[in-house]
């Protein structure tokens, strides 16, 4: 098995089944935005249910952890990406395994993103593929749909990202907030099956951090069947009011996003309404393209 040594929750699954596992992880990060206050699941120990003790999180539960009730702990790594860093459009970090030592970078935007790529090494690394060419792929690797995908509006940097759960969309606004300048944000919640009929999770979602420091958002448009409970959850979370714009059509709600103004637009949407989303900003890239 090749287990995340930062999730307890993945972690426990060694002794559980008794199996041979190899773990991977990530180091702590010289900044570290988030505390260990968000929405955790694995607090307790699978074990003896003791509080877990966290030295540090990187966002929800992964971290460097230990149980003060038993023997529990983060085990030893195969392979570790020290001073892991996310930064806009990309993340790195100088990747460790068996005493050897490379640089990865990643076209990617989010640090969840880092964990996805130091995955799919460890497993590569345990087969024993070619190092060089395993560190040349995954730079090349370009997001798919919905996955922090990147366009181009008249010069201007889109990223579109689907959100689902508290875990993911925390990760997006880690990703939010790391990126440089002003901003503008849309967010298209929908309560179609297919995103889940229940919206409550969106309390889950620690959007208190835009309303810490919404200095640089230059305003937050709420869009889809639900735009109006996404406003509501962030005015709770102390964006202010004048900052908060409905808008229940979804084409007029991106394209108020895209000129509005900011040096990069961030768009979060649920399940149903990206593929609609991803359609009309190709349409107004491509626009934008032949305007200029
Ligand atoms: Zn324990």
């Amino acid at each position: 098995m090749i287990l995340n040594a930062d999730d307890p929750l993945v972690a426990q699954y060694q002794r559980l089944t008794g199996f041979p596992a190899v773990f991977y992880g990530l180091a702590a990060r010289a900044r570290l935005e988030g505390d260990c206050t968000q929405a955790r699941e694995g607090k307790f120990c699978p074990f003896c249910g003791a509080p877990l003790v966290f030295d540090y999180c990187h966002f929800s539960q992964p971290g460097q952890y230990h149980c003060p009730g038993c023997d529990f702990n983060r085990p030893g790594l195969l392979v570790e990406a020290l001073e892991p860093e996310a930064g806009e459009g990309r993340v790195r970090c100088r990747l460790v395994f068996n005493g050897q030592e490379a640089e990865l970078i990643l076209q990617v935007q989010g640090l969840y993103n880092l964990y996805n790529a130091v995955a799919a090494f460890s497993a590569g690394f345990h087969l024993g593929l070619d190092v060089p060419g395993m560190l040349e792929s995954l730079g090349r690797y370009r997001p798919i749909t919905g996955r922090m995908e990147k366009f181009n509006y008249q010069g201007k940097p889109v990223y579109l990202n689907l959100v689902k759960n508290p875990v993911g969309f925390n990760e997006s606004l880690a990703a939010l907030c790391a990126g440089e300048g002003s901003k503008d944000v849309f967010v298209a919640i929908n309560d179609n099956d297919a995103d889940g009929r229940d919206i409550s999770w969106l309390w889950d979602v620690d959007f208190e951090m835009l309303g810490r420091d919404h200095r640089p958002y230059n305003c937050f448009i709420c869009s889809g069947l639900r735009g109006e409970e996404m406003a509501v959850r962030l005015k709770y979370a102390g964006v202010p009011i004048k900052k908060l714009i409905v808008e229940p059509d979804v084409t007029r709600a991106i394209k108020r996003t895209l000129t509005g103004g900011s040096g990069s637009a961030y768009l979060f949407s649920t399940y149903t309404a990206l593929w609609t989303a991803q359609r009309i900003i190709k349409t107004l890239a491509s626009e934008g393209v032949a305007a200029r």
